[in-house]
Formats: structure tokens, sequence, C-alpha cells
């Protein structure tokens, strides 16, 4: 039987307005808790049953806050970056969006002949 391998990539957005930016990283990277929590929960989601083998292989921390070219869409709020303007050394892997007219808008809310729309 061939055994296959597959990376999963599951990126979250934390916001807290009662946790310190330092604690939430802190917690993220440091706390074997979480990449529990992540391993469980995928392992529960799937039906493999018990020949399925989950492992954390890596985790990375952005405070979108402080990146450029990142912001909430100015039409249904969600997190986006401008795509167009951004360096190409900045990756951050979240919905690419554009700024049109002076407004930063996700993939859903550009307009439908934009190339980025969705
Ligand atoms: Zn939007």
């Amino acid at each position: 039987m061939t055994r296959h391998s597959t990376l999963l990539t599951i990126r979250v957005i934390v916001e807290s307005d009662d946790i310190a930016l330092d604690e939430i990283k802190t917690h993220f990277l440091l706390d074997e808790n979480v990449e529990t929590a992540i391993r469980d929960a995928v392992r529960s989601s799937m039906c493999s049953g018990s020949s399925l083998i989950v492992e954390c292989v890596s985790t990375s921390f952005t405070c979108l806050d402080e990146s450029p070219g990142c912001g909430r869409c100015e039409n249904c709020k969600r997190w986006t970056r401008d795509a167009e303007g951004m360096p190409e050394t900045i990756q951050i892997d979240i919905c690419r969006g554009a700024v049109v007219d002076g407004k930063l808008l996700c993939d859903e809310c550009l307009p439908t002949e934009h190339p980025y729309a969705f």
C-alpha cells in the first residue's frame, strides 16, 4: 500500500482587546497545547482511522495591524492585503485584494471586472 503525505495549511486570525500581542505570540509559538489542539482537531475531522499520523511542522506569527498593505476590506471588514501595491518581498497569506478608488477591497468585494475579483 502506498502511503500519502499531504501538507495542510491552516490560517487563523486571533483578535482580542484583553490579551496583549506579546502574550498571544508567546502562547501560539511556545505553548504545546496549541499544537496538540490543532493536531487533535485535524485528526478528529478526518475519518481515516488509526493509520492517520498528524504532525505540526511549522508555525508562524504575523501582526496584521503592523503589516504594510494589510487592512480590513472597506466593504465587508474581512482582512485582506493589497496584492497590487504590496512589495513582492512581503508574503502574507491572507485574502488577496486591491485598492480601488482609494478603498482597500477584498477579492469578493472588488468590482467583477477587476483581475483579482473572486
Ligand atoms: Zn470585502
